[in-house]
Order: structure tokens, then sequence, then C-alpha cells
């Protein structure tokens, strides 16, 4: 599995669940004792249950270590956003993994210095070798260097791939890369770089796949263990020939959940129920029922115009319709997936772990302009990245509301007081207006909160579409 932030079932309770993975390992066990479960990285963030606090600490993924503990993976590679969560966070994280973390090209930044990470006093290791029978099966991979935290540094993520696979191809028969990269990547991957590879578990994105390069089968499950890839790996050693058979799993209502890793589930989700009902929420109450989906991916959110967090922008002038316009930084969405069917406040509280309220602020034109340029062309990639209601480019200019923009004339903004406040780059200036804007505590009986908000706007929508 790939790119796992839910420990509990979504869609309604529907899809995924680390307790349903956990059944069908146990079933995989039963056909061969030989079963090793890999989760191809991204795991400690970004969930709702990571942003709480238990026992007077940050919870910050701790949550899933103990739940793949008690599912009984074996092998990971670190993810980009395992490097969300602060050094400290992270070091504690790995301390308390009973699974191995391997890596090629991820090192920690100490003091200026660039050692390898350390799990239980050892290095994590380039690779590792599961031996049955005498023929020896090569773990290895890489991540795709994104989050560039400071106590992170990274190596080239082909180069790292290929000089482990070339001191290794003597010692073993079965090369399995774990990745964590982009699809193309993978394809250069396997094309160039290492085309010995006999198989890819790849992540990073979240949609299942699977693909041939020459002779790799790289393949992808879908985010939240809604799917799983299980590969059966035959080895003939007459030939020498690797043989693989891949099955696409769906994790659904008709795989019961394993009652010992439902335990560990549990009561991560008695905590975090608790905290959500303690700030007014019910997570099971449902907000909409859809057959869109709705795209809260990071691949997608920060760089063009998103379904989600336009409906989010949308939302603002749903309950300020004074305003001329709205903005959304993508950045506030933590969902890092898409969400279907039957969507519940748990829901809108993950996709937004942050909440915060909205601003009305009164801004000329030009201002207005510059607000829209900077955050659609010069933040694509980043957090800043502005999605947009009533406000749309066209080939000659900016038209608000359908009405070609003036620089002279004053419009009405609805934006997250985040961003009114300059928390994100390069529109830092915005803070400067602040004493144009309005923080109302509520917008009617709607609380100034964008939670609130957006809940608010999917309940009046149409339903079942
Ligand atoms: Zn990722």
């Amino acid at each position: 599995m790939n790119d796992v932030y839910e420990i509990a079932p979504v869609e309604g309770g529907k899809a995924g669940g680390m307790a349903r993975v956990a059944t069908l390992r146990n079933r995989l066990l039963e056909e061969n004792p030989h079963v090793i479960t890999t989760l191809s990285g991204d795991f400690v963030s970004p969930s709702l249950i990571g942003t709480l606090t238990y026992q007077g600490e940050k919870i910050a993924g701790k949550q899933m270590v103990e739940v793949m503990n008690a599912l009984g993976v074996d092998y990971v590679v670190p993810g980009n956003h395992e490097y969300d969560i602060k050094e400290d966070e992270h070091l504690k994280r790995i301390a308390e993994s009973d699974f191995q973390w391997i890596t090629t090209n991820c090192f920690h930044k100490v003091d200026g210095k660039i050692v390898p990470w350390e799990q239980n006093g050892k290095p994590f290791p380039d690779h590792v070798i599961y031996s049955i029978d005498g023929v020896d099966i090569a773990f290895f991979g890489s991540t795709v260097p994104f989050n560039k935290k400071e106590y992170v540094s990274y190596t080239d993520k082909y180069e790292s791939v290929k000089a482990t696979y070339e001191k290794l191809k003597d010692e073993a028969e079965v090369f399995i890369g774990i990745t964590h990269l982009e699809e193309d990547m993978d394809d250069s991957l396997a094309t160039y770089f290492v085309p010995e590879l006999d198989l890819i578990l790849g992540g990073h994105d979240h949609v299942n796949m699977k693909h041939q390069y020459g002779d790799v089968i790289m393949t992808k499950a879908d985010a939240n263990a809604k799917t799983v890839y299980v590969h059966r790996v035959s080895y003939n050693k007459a030939t020498g020939k690797t043989t693989i058979q891949s099955e696409l799993v769906s994790i659904d209502e008709t795989i019961a959940e394993d009652p010992t890793v439902k335990k560990v589930v549990d009561k991560w989700v008695n905590i975090s129920n608790e905290s959500m009902a303690n700030m007014g929420y019910q997570p099971d109450e449902i907000v909409m029922v859809t057959k869109d989906t709705l795209d809260g991916r990071e691949s997608s959110i920060r760089y063009k115009p998103t379904n989600y967090p336009i409906m989010t922008a949308e939302s603002f002038l749903f309950v300020a319709p004074e305003a001329d316009l709205a903005i959304f930084n993508s950045g506030s969405i933590r969902l890092d997936d898409i969400l279907t069917g039957t969507i519940t406040e748990y829901d809108i509280l993950r996709s937004f772990p942050f909440g915060g309220g909205i601003s009305l602020v009164d801004l000329q034109g030009d201002v207005v302009e510059r607000v829209l340029e900077t955050g659609t062309i010069t933040n694509i990639g980043i957090g800043g990245y502005l999605q947009l209601a009533n406000a749309e480019k066209r080939n000659d200019g900016w038209y608000i509301k359908g009405e070609k923009l003036s620089a002279s004339k004053t419009y009405k903004m609805a934006l997250p007081q985040f961003v009114m406040g300059g928390g994100e780059a390069n529109l830092e200036f915005l803070k400067n207006y602040q004493n144009q804007s309005q923080n109302p505590d509520s917008f009617k009986e709607v609380k100034n909160d964008v939670r609130d908000i957006i809940m608010a706007y999917f309940r009046q929508l149409p339903q079942g579409n």
C-alpha cells in the first residue's frame, strides 16, 4: 500500500481501513507464510488526528505508527509527508516503529552535517534482503525530494537506486523497488536507470495504476488503503526467471475488520472523536452525498483551478453574498486525497485541520489585480496558490462578476483571515490593508470558521448529483 493517512475507513465507512487490510494480510499468510507487507511512503502526515494533542504531546503520526505496528508492516520508504512533522517528532516516530525504514537517498542533517537516519542506533539500510529457500529478494528505493525541510537532505533519487543495484546485482535474485516518486519518475527509474528491477511498489500518486516499462512492472494503489496491490512473486531457480501476478484488491465492507488492529484504530478514533465533539462537531454526520469527485490532492490544488478549493471560495460568497469575489489559498486543504460519495463532517475536518475564519476586505481594483496575478501565477506549486470565485482571467485581463476589473473601483473580497494577515508567501502585503477589513464572529447562524462555512454550503447544494 501507499499514501495512507487514515487509520479508519473513509467514504462514510465504505472504503479503506487498516483493520480490513490486516484481515487481507492474515488470509494471504494462510496461503503462503512469506507475506511481505510494505508501505511506499506518506503515512505520519497529513491527518486530523495527527494535528491533535494527546497526553500533552502533539500526536503527529504516532497513531499511524501504532496501527502499522499492529498490522505487521515490514518495510517502508519515507514519503515527502514524513517530513511535515517536526524533527523531534519524526525521530520519535522512527523510534516507535517496529517496521524497517529503508532509503537510498534520504539523509539527516544535524548541525550542518549530513548523516544517515538511524533506527535503534543503526543507520537506515539502503536495502534489505529477504531470503526464501536460497533465493534472495532485495528491496530498495528512493523518495521524491519535494519536502526540503532544514533537517532533511537528499541525494539523487535515480543514481542512489542505481548505485545500490550495482552493489547487489550478483548477490540477489529478485529486485524490488519501494519508491515514493511521481509516475514519470518511476518510468525514468525503470526505463533508464535500473531496467533490471522486477517490480516497483510505487507511491506518492493517489490513484491506482499499473504500468510495464520494458521488463519492469510498476504499480500504485489508491490512497488511504481504498485498494492495495497484492503481488504473488515466484522465482524459477532453473531458468532464473521471475514471474509476478499482480492483483488490485478493493478494501471495502466485504472484508471484516481484524479485531486486534481494530482495537488500536478505535483507541485513536475515540481520542479524535472526543476532541471533535469538544469543538462542537459530529464526525459521522453527513454533510453531502455526491457522485462528483472532490479533488483535494496537493498535485492538483496547488497547480491549477480545482473543484474542491473553488467550492470552498464559493462557500465564502454563499455566507457573505455582499462580497464581489472570494479567494482561497490551496495550502489550507491538507487532505491530499479525493472525496466522493458520502461526505461527513469528519471529511471536512480532515480537509481543513487548521480551520480559521474569513475576512471581508475593501480593496481598490489595482490591489485586487496584484493579489490575483500573484496568487495564480507567482504562487503556482505552493500553498499560496489561489483558487477563485467570481474572478476570471480572460485574454484582455481580469473580470470580476463578469465585468472587466477597473483599477480605480473598490471591490469587497472574501478571503481566509490567515491570508489577510499576510500568512501566505508573496501575499504578505495584504496585511497592510487590515484596517480596511472586517472579521465577523458569524454570518447569520453560521460560525465564522471555514469548516462551518463549507459544511453549511454543502448541506444546501443539490444532493446525490
Ligand atoms: Zn507523497
